[in-house]
């Protein structure tokens, strides 16, 4: 149970100083209300033997009335001090997290659940929390008050009748032991049923425009299964507070067993004259003393255990190490003059399928290359090498002679611009989306980005201009817009290698060539790489590779790969027939 302490250690040491303060004042709090009965214990006797006077009797009042004023003041002490201390060991642990969701590479976000990662970020760290303001604050205060209040009992009151009444406590002990193991048990399974939910939510959210269209069928078997998951989670947390109540009634049933004990042997020994009836009440008002704790151990059993599990969910998360990584000694401020490309195999990690093979080219300043092939051929995982979201692991990728692994990550994320299938827009303003690699861009640099993009027209019509907010909150783009906004965006970073992968996908080719017309002033001097379905955009690439299944199956110029006669070829004459059907549709309108 004190497993959490141990592994937080860390943590008392850098605030111990509050720590101390508060402690300090607990066990204060629990010898001033060790005085409490003593006080009313004296009064009582001195009236059973007449002896009591007005004085003596405001004299102790005033007593009873400043240690309660006292224990007031301590006890807001200790607390605001622990909350303290519990919020900021909270954000400390979700800072870590954050840096460390920030620092992990794609091979995390395969293998964790969207889901998963939030309920570390929420439920985990709440937990935490509690153990270090609730749970320290239970532990001290159970603690000192059991001791206080046993030595009173013991020295003060009378040993024997001490004895003869705790006796029923270390089953209790035994009982809370038993129950915190279960109820470990049952809170890791309800957390694993809240990610299992809170992953479904995210993924129905964010795919609920797909759902919908998909009809009422879907939509039913979504919420069925939904309904499924939080029975599940209804049910696993059932069982968690079906042994949390148990406890409370357990520990009723064995301090009602020493009140027992305690008025039969107390009555015997007042007869017997060892102790006298202040006694007796003094002792009947520490029992009382000594249930809070009792029933406390029962909290701090469940918050230790909670937060043991919490503890070992994020700091298992934590360890997972980034497969890709910074050199130690990372090379800087090359040229980005030209790119060699020697793939001999890749396959994504933890998995054996192979899905690039014998991939091999060069391209130098101002060189233009296509990438064209179906579905699945690997063209974004091609990419995925070439900005290093993963590591080749046989053959190798060099700019300017230097392997990638080699070049400052920061630096390559920065000269090479990648612009990827999904572009992914933020909800803030659209001027906001385009600066965002240099938010301090003036707005005519903004505007030229975006003019390049061929998307300021567009950005115009919007009432509010750049200041129109993106997403949730804001305008629906059409998905050219968020593509040509993509552009921008990467363009305004000036890298020297551009990578567009399948970017263009959403415009249609009229305002597509305008774009690679713009390109290639833009990009005269750097390298461009562009993946693509629609060849005709890629015509005038210096090279074309065709993948296939993961490898080249026909490389070349547009006029060389024409005249190999293969899927290019085919292909090609397909678009350009379509083309010609589209166009001949548009002039019939
Ligand atoms: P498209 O034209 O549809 O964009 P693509 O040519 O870009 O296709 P890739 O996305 O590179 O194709 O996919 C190639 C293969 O790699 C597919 O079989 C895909 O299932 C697999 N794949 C892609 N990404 C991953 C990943 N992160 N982990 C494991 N396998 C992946
Ligand atoms: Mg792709």
């Amino acid at each position: 149970m004190f497993a959490i302490f141990k592994k937080l250690a860390w943590f008392f040491k850098l605030r111990w100083k509050t720590y101390a303060l508060a402690i300090g004042g607990l066990t204060t709090c629990a010898i001033l209300s060790a005085i409490i009965p003593l006080i009313i214990g004296g009064l009582v006797d001195s009236m059973a033997t007449g002896t009591i006077t007005w004085d003596h009797l405001i004299q102790q009042t005033g007593l009873l009335l400043g240690i309660g004023l006292l224990m007031y003041g301590l006890r807001y002490m200790w607390r605001s001090n622990l909350f303290g201390n519990s919020t900021l060991l909270e954000a400390i642990m979700r800072n870590r997290l954050f840096d460390h969701f920030t620092k992990m590479d794609q091979k995390l976000y395969g293998q964790y659940r969207t889901g998963d990662l939030m309920a570390h970020a929420t439920n985990d760290l709440a937990a935490l929390r509690f153990v270090a303001g609730g749970g320290i604050i239970t532990l001290t205060d159970s603690l000192s008050i059991t001791v206080v209040t046993l030595f009173s009992m013991i020295f003060i009151i009378d040993w024997q009748l001490t004895l003869f009444t705790i006796l029923p406590f270390p089953l209790l002990i035994f009982v809370a032991q038993y129950l915190g193991k279960l109820i470990n048990k049952y809170f890791r399974g309800s957390l694993k049923a809240f990610s299992d939910m809170n992953d479904h939510v995210q993924e129905s959210v964010s795919g609920m425009k797909v759902i919908k269209a998909f009809g009422e069928e879907e939509e039913e078997e979504d919420y069925l299964d939904f309904v499924k998951e939080t029975d599940n989670v209804v049910e696993k947390n059932k069982k968690v507070f079906r042994i949390d109540s148990a406890y409370t009634p357990v520990i009723d049933v064995i301090t009602g067993l020493t009140y027992v004990l305690t008025i039969f042997f107390g009555t015997y020994f007042i007869q017997n004259g060892r102790i006298t009836l202040g006694d007796l009440i003094a002792y009947l008002s520490y029992l009382g003393n000594m249930t809070w704790p009792l029933l406390a151990v029962g909290r701090l059993v469940n918050t230790m255990e909670r937060g043991n599990a919490s503890y070992d969910r994020v700091t298992d998360l934590l360890s997972e190490k980034a497969s890709v990584v910074n050199d130690p000694n990372p090379v800087k401020n090359l040229e980005y003059n030209d790119l060699k490309v020697n793939i001999n195999t890749f396959s994504y990690p933890d998995s054996e399928v192979e899905i690039l093979s014998d991939i091999h080219f060069k391209l130098e300043e101002g060189d233009t290359l296509g990438i064209v092939g179906r579905t699945g051929s690997g063209k974004s995982s091609l990419f995925n090498l070439l900005v290093r979201n993963f590591d080749v692991e046989s053959g190798e990728i060099l700019i300017d002679n230097t392997p990638l692994n080699k070049i400052d990550m920061t630096e390559l994320n920065d000269r090479v611009g990648y612009i990827s299938q999904n572009n992914l827009l933020f909800s803030t303003t659209i001027r906001e989306n385009i600066r965002f690699g240099r938010p301090n861009m003036t707005q005519e640099e903004v505007e030229y980005y975006a003019k390049v993009a061929d998307v300021h027209e567009d950005i115009l019509t919007f009432s509010d201009g750049y200041d129109t907010l993106v997403g949730e909150r804001g305008v629906s783009l059409s998905g050219g817009q968020k593509q040509r906004i993509s552009i921008a965006r990467t363009l305004a970073m000036n890298p020297e290698i551009l990578i567009m992968d399948d970017a263009l996908s959403a415009v249609d080719a009229k305002t597509e060539q305008r774009i690679l017309t713009n390109l290639r002033e833009f990009c005269q001097k750097g390298i461009t790489i562009i993946a693509t379905h629609r060849l005709s955009s890629i015509m005038r690439a210096d090279e074309i590779l065709v993948l296939d299944n993961g490898h080249i199956s026909e490389r070349g110029t547009h006029e060389r790969l024409l005249s190999l006669e293969g899927w290019y070829d085919n292909m090609f004459r397909q678009q350009q027939l379509d083309q010609k059907i589209s166009e001949s549709g548009e002039d019939n309108e």
